[in-house]
């Protein structure tokens, strides 16, 4: 039950996306439109626009682990998104981070290449990935790119979701909202695995048609982040979080910014 006196707090682990759609900066107003708290622990930072990611400076591994200490040492946190993690250092290093601390709603959105296209995750890092940190989260929010990576091979019908997700919550012993809006079908189907009752739950959606789609999967997982904190059900914080998303692709469609993909709106 949500204790309507309670200030919920999500933190986020993930890469500055200097435009303003996605990353740390896409989470921060998703948590804050959903009603919580949020904190950051920035990985890297991108030099980035709506067309594309121009440069990437990753923030030292030090420096890194001390954003983490500073933050969880001082503040009980009631979920963590994790999105851009750059290189297989950084997994590592924030994994040995979750098992000190132990916070117990984690999602990771496994991001590994911008909207724009461009690369956000080091290739050779996708196994550290899969092995050492997707088995700790409470959920992982792939898109059909990402999950084919993730599971090696391609996903080329709707018909073979279902199989797919429940294939990758095994493999990485988690549960799975595998997102696919990649399909160019006019009904947008999401699929949910929930690991722990072993029960797939099918989420269906009229794709909004926009240009404006940069950080919805920092915006969906950051949402559903919140709604975890806020003690709802697996299957119920995705549904509100799915329902988030798509007010937010609905309230900012018609939105001029920049001339590539433009935002979601928020507020
Ligand atoms: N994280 C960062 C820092 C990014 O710059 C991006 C995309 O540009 C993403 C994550 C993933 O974005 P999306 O939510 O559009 O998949």
């Amino acid at each position: 039950m949500e204790n309507i006196n309670q200030y919920y707090k999500v933190l986020t682990i993930a890469g500055s996306d200097s435009g303003g759609c996605a990353g740390i900066q896409a989470d921060i107003k998703a948590i804050s439109a959903c009603g919580c708290y949020a904190a950051s622990a920035i990985t890297a930072l991108t030099a980035q626009n709506t067309v594309g990611v121009q440069e990437i400076h990753p923030v030292p591994i030090a420096f890194l682990t001390q954003q983490l200490e500073s933050v969880l040492s001082d503040i009980s946190f009631d979920a963590i998104k994790i999105g851009m993690l750059h290189s297989t250092e950084v997994i590592l290093n924030v994994k040995e981070i979750l098992l000190k601390y132990q916070v117990k709603n984690i999602v990771i959105d496994p991001v590994m290449v911008a909207t724009s296209g461009d690369p956000l995750l080091q290739s050779e890092a996708i196994e550290a990935l899969k092995k050492e940190l997707l088995p700790l989260a409470t959920l992982i929010t792939p898109n059909l790119p990402e999950a084919s990576l993730l599971l090696g091979k391609q996903i080329k019908h709707q018909e073979h979701l279902i199989e797919a997700a429940t294939t990758l919550g095994q493999i990485c012993d988690t549960s799975v909202l595998l997102k696919a809006g990649h399909f160019t079908d006019d009904i947008l189907t999401d699929i949910l695995f929930d690991n722990n009752i072993k029960q797939t739950y099918t989420f269906k959606n009229k794709r909004i048609q926009t240009q404006n789609t940069h950080g919805t999967g920092c915006s969906l997982s950051s949402a559903i982040a919140s709604f975890l904190a806020k003690n709802q059900e697996l299957d119920t914080a995705v549904q509100n979080g799915i329902n988030y998303l798509h007010q937010a692709l609905e309230q900012g469609k018609n939105y001029k910014l920049g001339n590539g993909h433009g935002p979601i709106k928020h507020f």
